[in-house]
């Protein structure tokens, strides 16, 4: 039996981060950035304005208010997308738009709130002084600089800031590209009726909206048969699509264990017991010529998702650039509500909802439960050497993927 820190230690030592690629701006929405990015121009990219109202010379209004204002002739519009060259010459005024880009010789603008809103002629009631309400050229962004540095994640800021700074497209650690397959003779697709005797494949679904979830592409293979031809042959296949694969069912002590029985002895495969319930079945290991990491997850879908939480979703992240800062990962403190028991010498992940801080068992905890699964919103983790919880003690809980809104 190995301890879930060290089945996690095997695989983060093992997995690395993908080989960069370039992406336009919007496909690299939730990838790591693989290179520090240069502005291609300033922002502004030129001298505008931060309001609706009149450009001018700061010092022909130098001397305005209410009770005594100051009128200047109106001899243009600017709005926003003119790209003509203006001048303004002393003693006139040019109305202008919010982002407009100011005349030659201009240095302040009015709001329109500070004037009679003249369209010949403008009453000016409010002195203004150089530079006000003006956004000068490259005073956000000067062009050249570095806008955004490797490692950093990108969200819709960072994407907006490339795009306004003239970056269409960008090297990122690309999203793992990760195979999903079941296997199982119970098993039907989706959708279908099962007969006696058989069960719908939800594992291949959950797991592929789970890989979704961390900001990885799933590609579902679905259900494969109890049969090491055919498993041999499925994996082989997926192989050379995949940054990742992941199977469910197989890996324990049954007679048609075929994930173990065709896997063992493959590549760097190696199947474990790890001290931790559900879970405790579990094999990592890459093959083929790219070393393509492989988890093998137990069958029971609750003992499915708790491995990729703990095992599968700090790999993939590493893969794409975004590491753990720590061990646990995502970690998230709360106290448990009621009494909550545990089996010695292993890590425990109970179904719990959490209400704030207050964690309660989410119903039944058998891992073939997913009536409780669905209705919790993390997972607590009760340490090997604690049997007991009791009321008001502190927890630590790992979210569950796509709750933690809830
Ligand atoms: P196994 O690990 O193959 O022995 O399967 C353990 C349990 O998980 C059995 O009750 C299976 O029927 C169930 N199971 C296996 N694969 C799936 C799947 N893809 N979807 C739902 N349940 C499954
Ligand atoms: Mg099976």
């Amino acid at each position: 039996m190995i301890s879930v820190e060290q089945h996690l230690d095997r695989i983060l030592t093992t997995v690395s981060v993908i080989r960069p690629f370039e992406l336009g701006v919007l496909d690299a929405q939730g990838c790591v950035l693989a290179e520090d990015v240069t502005a291609r121009g300033s922002l502004p990219g030129f001298t505008n304005s931060a309001m609706d109202g009149y450009a001018v010379h700061a010092s022909d209004v130098a001397g305005a208010a209410p009770e005594s204002p100051v009128v200047l002739p109106v001899v243009g519009d600017i709005a926003a997308g003119n790209t003509a060259a203006l001048s303004l010459v002393p003693g006139q005024t040019m109305r202008i738009m919010t982002g407009a880009p100011m005349p030659r010789g201009a240095d302040a603008v009015v709001p329109v709130e500070a004037t009679d809103g003249g369209l010949v002629r403008v009453e000016v009631r409010k002195a203004s002084v150089v530079g006000q309400h003006v956004r000068e050229v490259g005073e956000d962004v000067e062009s050249g600089a570095v806008i955004l540095r490797a490692g950093t994640l990108l969200g819709p800021g960072q994407i907006a800031l490339l795009a306004a700074a003239g970056v269409a497209r960008v090297r990122v650690a690309p999203r793992p590209r990760v195979v999903v397959l079941s296997t199982g003779d119970e098993l039907v697709e989706v959708g279908r009726t099962p007969a006696f005797g058989q069960i719908v494949d939800s594992n291949s679904v959950m797991l592929t909206a789970a890989v979704t979830a961390v900001g990885a592409t799933p590609y579902r293979v679905g259900g494969v048969r109890d049969d090491a031809r055919q498993l041999r042959e499925t994996l082989e296949g997926q192989l050379v699509r995949a940054d990742a694969i992941i199977t469910t069912g197989g890996v324990s002590m049954g007679a048609f264990d075929t994930v173990k029985e065709v896997l063992s002895r493959v590549g760097t495969m190696q199947f474990d017991k790890v001290a931790m319930r559900p879970g405790m079945p579990q094999g990592f290991g890459t093959l083929g010529e790219e070393k393509v990491p492989v988890f093998t997850l137990p069958g029971n879908p609750v003992s499915a998702l708790v491995s990729f939480h703990v095992f599968v979703a700090p790999a993939l992240r590493a893969m794409a650039g975004r590491p753990e800062p720590s061990f646990p990962p995502g970690y998230v403190p709360a106290v448990a509500a009621e009494p909550m028991t545990s089996v010695p010498g292993k890590m425990e992940f109970l179904r719990v909802t959490l209400d704030d801080d207050q964690a309660r068992l989410a119903g039944g905890q058998g891992s073939h439960m997913l009536g409780a699964l669905a209705a919790a919103d993390a997972l607590a983790v009760i340490p090997e050497d604690v049997t007991q919880v009791r009321p008001g003690d502190p927890i630590e809980c790992l979210p569950l993927l796509g709750r933690e809104g809830q």
